[in-house]
């Protein structure tokens, strides 16, 4: 998988979604934690997103429900246990490879989750996914609640505004097991949320979640390795020391770009992940220790134009959105083309057009430019414009020749 290395912070799943290949058969790894906990895991490109099941007689209780893309197959995992579909499902925060399986599950399981949870699903970038109100949390929680399910408690706490503004960590208190999702990455640099989250949150957070739980407990990351609470402590002297060095760097009169020069986190390049870099890494931490703007992201009111004007007008919206209310709304170099991405997997491929279209306008050699020729391929494709499709994907791996999507396209259709 490529490194990002886009300037945008916006929620790490989106980046994650826009190049994971989920084309690719995927199937959910089934590994035993203790006596009735399960982990459930997919491994995406490297990136594994993990889904926890408590099964007993109780019945199934699930924590989150991975990604939308891949609801099969984790339903067919669960099934395998025999004993029904899940009864409650725990959502550890809001990223959508957490809660792609809600709206499912939500009819038959009761849904917990943090209070901020079902606002943040109703608003911003999130209205693209058109939750519907299965999906969203039944029971929701700010501080912290007990339940008792396959003969053990099972304490739900809220931390929020580190990784996101919705974050719980689920532990399984007889068998030793804690889910902390969001709020570890194994040992690897973490993602921070563009609305929800604070980088300057990670540390203390994480002192007091690790400051809750006994010595022998597994700690089980949404994406990273499963630890002990050594490898959690180790985390934590991660987070304080590279928050440390890109603090004294800026407090040096550095700016980003320098720090990056640098090499400021020469010593802690073990902790790259698969989509967060150490110089990403130092963008988090700079933009959080010199401010990060906190205007709402534009994606509400381009949401509603799109319903009350059409496509192609919002698009034209957007772009006067930019010139004259940039004092109101954020604008992202990336805005075009997750609106695009989002209405395309969404079965809203005439809609998403006109956005894929404009945002290589904008951008023709932007980080996700070959995302965009890619989706254009497939809509030729499915017009049956193959001379379209074929110039599409060539542009595509042209610019990211790790696309095997449009490099297995092309095969594809030049043999017609
Ligand atoms: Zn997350």
């Amino acid at each position: 998988m490529r490194t990002l290395t886009s300037r945008s912070v916006l929620a790490s799943i989106l980046l994650l979604s826009l190049t994971a290949r989920s084309e690719e058969p995927l199937v959910f790894e089934t590994k035993q934690l203790a006596d009735h906990i399960y982990e459930l895991s997919t491994d995406a490109g490297g990136y594994p997103v993990k889904v926890i099941a408590s099964v007993g007689d109780d019945g199934v209780l699930l924590v989150d429900t991975g990604e939308k893309e891949k609801i099969d197959d984790l339903k067919a995992a669960v099934l395998a246990f025999g004993k029904g579909v899940p009864r409650i499902i725990i959502s550890t925060h809001a990223h959508v490879e957490h809660i792609g399986g809600n709206a499912t599950f939500g009819g038959d399981a009761v849904i917990i989750g943090h209070e901020n949870l079902r606002k943040r699903l109703r608003t911003g970038l999130y209205l693209f996914d058109e939750f519907p109100e299965e999906a969203l949390p039944d029971i929701c929680l700010t501080d912290s609640l007990s339940l008792y399910f396959n003969g053990e408690q099972i304490k739900v706490h809220a931390f929020p505004g580190a990784h996101d503004d919705s974050d719980l960590i689920i532990w399984f208190t007889t068998s030793k097991v804690v889910c902390v999702a969001g709020l570890c990455n194994g040992r690897h640099f973490p993602s921070v949320d563009k609305v929800g989250g604070d980088v300057l949150e990670y540390p203390e957070t994480v002192q007091r979640v690790i400051d809750l739980l006994p010595e022998d407990v597994t700690i089980v990351p949404g994406h990273g390795e499963d630890g002990t609470i050594e490898d959690y402590r180790a985390f934590h002297a991660m987070l304080v020391a590279t928050t440390d060095l890109v603090r004294k760097g800026i407090e040096a009169g550095k700016d980003r770009d320098t720090l990056i020069k640098e090499d400021v986190l020469h010593d802690w390049k073990a902790w790259e992940a698969s989509y967060v870099s150490a110089d990403q890494w130092i963008e988090y931490l700079a933009e959080g220790i010199t401010g990060v703007d906190r205007k709402p992201m534009v994606f509400e009111p381009i949401y509603y134009a799109i319903r009350d004007l059409g496509a192609p007008a919002a698009v034209l919206y957007y772009h006067d959105l930019k010139k004259n209310k940039a004092d109101e709304y954020a604008f992202d170099e990336n805005d075009l083309v997750y609106i695009g991405y989002k209405l395309f997997k969404n079965d809203r491929v005439e809609e998403s057009i006109p956005f894929l279209e404009a945002s290589l306008k904008e951008s023709p050699k932007g980080t996700y430019a070959y995302l965009c020729h890619d989706y254009l391929g497939r809509w030729h494709t499915t017009q049956g414009d193959t001379a379209r499709a074929i110039r599409a994907y060539e542009r595509s791996l042209k610019l990211n020749p790790e696309n095997t999507h449009a490099a297995d396209m092309l095969k594809e259709l030049k043999k017609k």
